[in-house]
């Protein structure tokens, strides 16, 4: 397939000490198969440049980003700079200037692992929240007047487009479509959010006979939440709004068994722009430089990465080695009930590839 280009953006916190446990098992790998070949480029945008700068990432950094096939994404976030700023600067910025719009969320309880759920299998705990990534809740538009008055006035502007519902819930649909239990659910806010949220009601009754294969429903945000708490086997392919989707994948993370171990995807289907994959945790400044952080989120992450890149064989190896170190129980980290290191994890991972 020749030489993957991948942008390597570390970012803050742990991001650095997990992303740098993906790029050892993507390198075991090349190293056992000839005809995988990475080209690596590190950029160290994020908190300290920002501290240094004024800027988390320079101005041409989406022009430069553009030029390779992939980004492997740490993580934004640092105490000492507002979240609003480290997030919108660094990641919200790519995700909307590369126009990544579908944000592809798998999360599966692997055997050996526990969930906090009772009485689980695998088998009942095995979803993709798919969450619309480029507009919603999280589109960036609003703004403050009489700003430090007591008369301010704060404005956070949800924009709901008939194009970024259609592309985000086709893209789910399609996804259903290739998985064994083809369902789909749709989850909104539509009763209270009456705008937005049934324009995306009114989508989804129109394409959906363009998908006769899927079984579909439609739940509300908050039942959903308690759905997957009461009933997880019946949850198959969940597809929602930027903010909703959010929430509700930080919860399928940890009932699946920890926040360590979920992986995300960045896409842009039509492969315009690059994609970016990232472990769906955060910087997690409470346990930075300790050497515990769990790398297994961020080596799931590069196992989509190279499905994305057409490398289904060595993304299932990955995925594979994930589910053995899972099952074997004795290199887990502490998140995950065990005590292993972020390195004697990454060294499981590679022995068994
Ligand atoms: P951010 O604002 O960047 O999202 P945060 O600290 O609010 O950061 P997370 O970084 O997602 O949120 O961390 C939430 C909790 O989960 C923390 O207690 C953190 O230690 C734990 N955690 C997150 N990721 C991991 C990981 N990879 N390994 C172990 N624990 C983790």
């Amino acid at each position: 397939m020749g030489t993957h280009k991948i942008a390597v953006i570390p970012g803050d916190g742990i991001g650095a000490e997990v992303i740098e446990s993906g790029v050892k098992v993507l390198e075991t790998l090349a190293s056992r198969d000839t005809s995988l070949d990475f080209h690596f480029e590190r950029f160290n945008w994020g908190s300290a440049r920002f501290l240094d700068t004024g800027q988390m990432m320079p101005d041409d950094a989406l022009q430069t980003l553009k030029s390779f096939d992939v980004i492997y994404f740490g993580s934004a976030g640092d105490p000492r700079v507002p979240d609003h700023i480290s997030l919108w600067q660094l990641r919200l910025a790519i995700c909307q200037g590369l126009d990544q719009y579908a944000n592809y969320r798998p999360a599966r309880l692997l055997r050996g692992l526990t969930s906090p759920l009772r009485d689980v299998t695998p088998e009942d705990v095995d979803w993709i929240i798919v969450r619309e990534n480029s507009e919603g809740e999280y589109s960036g538009a609003g703004g403050r007047v009489h700003t430090g008055l007591p008369l301010e006035v704060a404005t956070e502007v949800s924009i709901f487009t008939r194009t970024g519902a259609e592309r985000i819930q086709r893209f789910a649909f399609d996804l259903a479509g290739k998985r064994p239990r083809k369902k789909l659910t749709l989850v909104t806010k539509s009763n209270a959010q009456r705008h937005g949220m049934v324009l995306w009601d009114e989508v989804f009754e129109e394409i959906r006979g363009d998908y006769p294969a899927i079984q579909t429903d439609r739940v509300l945000v908050d039942a959903m939440a308690a759905r997957f708490v009461t009933d997880p086997a019946s949850i198959d392919v969940v597809v929602a709004s930027n903010l909703h989707a959010d929430i509700l994948s930080d919860l399928a993370a940890a009932l699946s068994g920890s926040l360590g171990l979920a992986p995300t995807a960045n896409l842009n289907p039509e492969r315009e722009f690059p994609s970016m994959f990232e472990p769906i945790h955060g910087s997690a400044f409470d346990i930075v430089g300790r050497g515990i952080a769990n790398p297994l989120g961020a080596i799931w992450s590069a196992s989509l990465m190279l499905d994305h890149l057409g490398e289904a064989q060595a993304a299932a190896q990955i995925m594979s080695a994930i589910e053995k170190v899972a099952a074997d129980g004795t290199a887990l980290p502490r998140d995950l009930g065990g005590q292993a290191s972020t390195a004697d994890v990454t060294e499981a991972v590679c022995a068994v590839l």
